[in-house]
């Protein structure tokens, strides 16, 4: 072999295997793709740097949802007595929902790998990067692709201010050990509200910092006003037009916060929640053609096609609807458009149902009565909307409005806005956006027969 064939050798390693479909990033996106593609017969690869299931499972809606019902134990256990039962609580230990927690998700990482395997993916256990050439490296050794799709999803940002160390991420409230005595978090999106919801409910002393006045600001002001009311009829500190300046961690342990507003001493634990940065550094993907917005997210068109032939993006590292049925939903139909012969196959991004898990629940679908004023003029925007206790709340001290709104376009009146928040909404959503998705009418929801009594009947009887 001649000296330049050595050196390149010793620089590029052959490739040790070719697949059909390689994909970069064992989540929610990535998973349900390299699945998908199986189905249809091609040699699929997936790489994974750390746990199988990715933020959903480890720590992302799986162990969130876990602390959202514990919450909701604490919450109902307030309203016991008022049902007629005697029960004495004697304390809350968050070491034993811990422990199950973390065991229920080492079952689910099983299960994932598990699942892998049937579907006959070749799983790669390390950190993918592009080789100059195209190909995708992973611990030294080389793989090629005919396609090559990237679901890395995405990390907790953490702000740029001295001592900012001392504060912790939505991964570190999965780590604690035990419920703090006073938390301070800070923002104002999904992950602050939830978060600080679950703190609040099993019995921190919790506040909750913003730079406006509102959580929740991009959804609909009846969202956001009623969540922040909530937040605050159930002693949350919402602490308004603030922002931290400094943290210092003091001899105890505690930690004093400097603060736009004034100082904030012995708070046990600092929670950012303040948006999620893609995981796009160190992939190379600059080399092979890959457009990044300025935010380092992948840019993609509709059919998930990244600037770089044949490799694909989706999930959260595209910056758009974090979701993680959206990184399920583009990943599969994009295993269908390459492989199934489906070329038209893609995630129509419009009317994406989610829901917030704050206390209590929020849900909605479409626009906001703001966007929709906006889109289509105030003349052809019609609002329907309602609050009222729900029925469980009858007979309880504690009461909880339950608050909806249906924003219509005339002259049809077709429904393409559905917001709630209130007891049970969680639940009630994903039905309602099937008639969303459909096109559905105000009348139409009126024809339906409602179910009584329950909170949803209020969506098909407003006037
Ligand atoms: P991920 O699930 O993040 O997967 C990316 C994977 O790629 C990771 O496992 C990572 O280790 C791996 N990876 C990264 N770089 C490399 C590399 N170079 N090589 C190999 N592997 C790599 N969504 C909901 O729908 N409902 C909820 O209730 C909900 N709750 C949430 C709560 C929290 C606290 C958080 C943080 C998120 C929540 N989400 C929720 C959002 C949801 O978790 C994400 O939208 C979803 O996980 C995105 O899936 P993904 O496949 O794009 O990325
Ligand atoms: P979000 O984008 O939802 O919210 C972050 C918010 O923090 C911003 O909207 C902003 O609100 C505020 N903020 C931004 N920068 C700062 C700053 N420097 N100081 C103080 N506040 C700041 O991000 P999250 O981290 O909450 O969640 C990430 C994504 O994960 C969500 O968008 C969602 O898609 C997904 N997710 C989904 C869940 C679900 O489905 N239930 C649950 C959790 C996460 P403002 O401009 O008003 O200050």
């Amino acid at each position: 072999m001649r000296f330049t064939q050595l050196l390149l050798a010793r620089v590029m390693p052959p490739v040790v295997k070719n697949f059909d479909y390689l994909v970069i990033g064992g989540g929610s996106g990535g998973i349900a793709s390299a699945r998908r593609a199986a189905e249809f017969g091609v040699k699929v690869g997936l790489v994974e740097q750390a746990r199988w299931g990715g933020t959903c499972v480890n720590v992302g809606c799986v162990p969130k949802k876990v602390m959202f019902n514990t919450a909701m134990h604490a919450e109902m256990m307030k309203e016991h007595k008022d049902y007629g039962f005697d029960v004495k609580c004697n304390g809350f230990d968050w070491g034993v929902v811990k422990k199950s927690r973390d065991e229920y998700i080492k079952r689910l990482n099983g299960i994932y790998e598990s699942n892998l395997a049937k579907s006959k993916v070749d799983t790669i256990v390390g950190k993918a990067t592009f080789t100059d050439d195209g190909c995708v490296d992973v611990n030294g050794q080389k793989y090629s692709a005919d396609h090559i799709m990237v679901a890395t999803g995405g990390y907790p940002f953490i702000p740029n201010i001295p001592g900012s160390e001392h504060g912790i991420s939505s991964d570190g409230f999965f780590e604690l050990e035990e419920l703090p005595k006073k938390v301070v978090v800070i923002g104002a999106g999904y992950i602050a509200v939830e978060l600080a919801g679950i703190f609040n409910a099993l019995g921190s002393d919790t506040s909750i910092m913003i730079r406006y006045d509102k959580v929740l600001r991009t959804f609909d002001s009846m969202v956001s006003d009623s969540v922040t009311k909530n937040m605050e009829d159930d002693g949350v500190k919402v602490i308004r037009r603030t922002q931290t300046t400094s943290v210092k961690k003091e001899e105890n342990g505690t930690l004093t916060l400097e603060t736009t507003g004034g100082q904030i001493k012995d708070v046990n634990c600092l929670l950012f929640a303040i948006g999620r940065n893609p995981n796009t550094q160190g992939l190379n993907l600059e080399k092979q053609g890959v457009k990044l917005d300025s935010k380092g997210h992948i840019i993609v068109d509709a059919f998930q096609n990244t600037d770089a032939k044949n490799i694909y993006a989706l999930g959260d590292v595209c910056g758009k609807a974090l979701l993680t049925p959206v990184a399920i939903a583009a990943g599969r139909r994009l295993a269908h458009r390459l492989f199934d012969n489906k070329p038209d196959l893609k995630l129509d991004y419009n009317n994406i149902a989610t829901v917030v898990f704050s206390h209590p629940p929020t849900g909605t679908i479409g626009l906001t009565e703001e966007e929709a004023r906006t889109k289509y003029g105030d003349d052809k925007i019609k609002i329907y909307s309602s609050v009222f206790t729900p029925m469980y709340y009858a007979v309880t001290q504690t009461k909880h409005k339950c608050s909806m709104k249906l924003v219509c376009l005339l002259p049809e009146e077709k429904v393409i806005g559905l917001h709630m928040v209130g007891q049970g909404v969680d639940e009630m959503l994903q039905g309602f956006s099937v008639a969303i998705k459909m096109g559905a009418t105000k009348k139409q929801f009126d024809d339906t027969v409602a179910i009584h009594p329950t909170s949803a009947e209020e969506l098909v009887t407003m006037r």
